[in-house]
């Protein structure tokens, strides 16, 4: 069936001009086909009940669970190349709530801070359509650039970082997770290439984090984004 993100007034399914464009011209959707309908987080079986003018009428709520039982932030050191594609893609995949790229002290690469740039717009695309393809409830915002420090005075029930430079001693993300309550959000700071300096770590330690190891190898950036998502949105569907 085709899903589109829309907003539900008095009833009315209210499309943007582009979803209206593609359910009548390109799929061509006649009287009576079904078309579900994501709106504010919740779901609708609707279908068509006119082509001129074009409207959906809902039908009944679906109430399959496509969510993850945390709010989860995944905030990461922007990367090189695809890098930072790969991780919203495979993120949205996973469940991650809202995406947080940060400038740290060894971020390599050049961007301005509270700013929109073609790299931005592309990882709002990107998350859009890839919910669209995993049936995510809501499509996760992509946050503009902040430094870490901003990053860190956020609001979060749990802050968590990734830190390799433990050996293995500090505690791993699944024992952390199982102190955790349902409906908690999670702020995940993964980051860049080259590591967080000794200052960004003591930073995180004052402002509340708590470190984690996702393993005893050194992961890449990218991985440890994917990875340390996966595992959260993993315990957190667990029953
Ligand atoms: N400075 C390191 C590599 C950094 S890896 C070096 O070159 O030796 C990039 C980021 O991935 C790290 O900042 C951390 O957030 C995360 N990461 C990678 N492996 C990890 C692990 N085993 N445990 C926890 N975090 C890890």
């Amino acid at each position: 069936m085709q899903r589109v993100f829309a907003s539900i007034e008095n009833n009315k399914v209210v499309l943007s001009e582009k979803d209206e464009r593609h359910l009548r011209h390109v799929l061509r959707l006649k009287v009576g086909e079904e078309v579900e309908v994501v709106s504010e987080g919740k779901s609708y079986l609707s279908r068509v009940s006119r082509i001129e003018p074009f409207a959906l009428e809902i039908v009944a709520p679906i109430t399959e669970k496509r969510e993850l039982d945390h709010s989860l932030t995944l905030a990461w050191s922007l990367l090189k190349g695809e890098n930072n594609d790969w991780i919203v893609m495979k993120g949205t995949e996973l469940g991650v709530t809202e995406f947080l790229p940060f400038i740290s002290d060894r971020t390599i690469i050049k961007a301005d801070l509270h700013k929109e740039d073609n790299r931005l717009l592309r990882m709002r695309k990107i998350v859009e359509s890839s919910s669209m393809q995993c049936r995510r409830s809501i499509i996760p915002e992509v946050k503009e650039y902040q430094r870490l420090s901003e990053v860190l005075d956020l609001p979060f029930d749990h802050k968590i970082i990734a830190y390799e430079g433990m050996n293995g001693e500090s505690k791993t993300l699944i024992k952390l997770m199982k102190g955790i309550q349902k409906g908690e959000s999670i702020l995940l700071l993964i980051g860049p290439e080259g590591g967080f300096s000794d200052k960004e770590v003591a930073l995180c330690v004052e402002k509340g984090c708590e470190m984690v190891s996702l393993g005893r190898r050194i992961l890449r950036a990218e991985t440890a984004a994917i990875y340390g998502a996966a595992l959260v949105g993993a315990l957190s569907e667990e029953e």
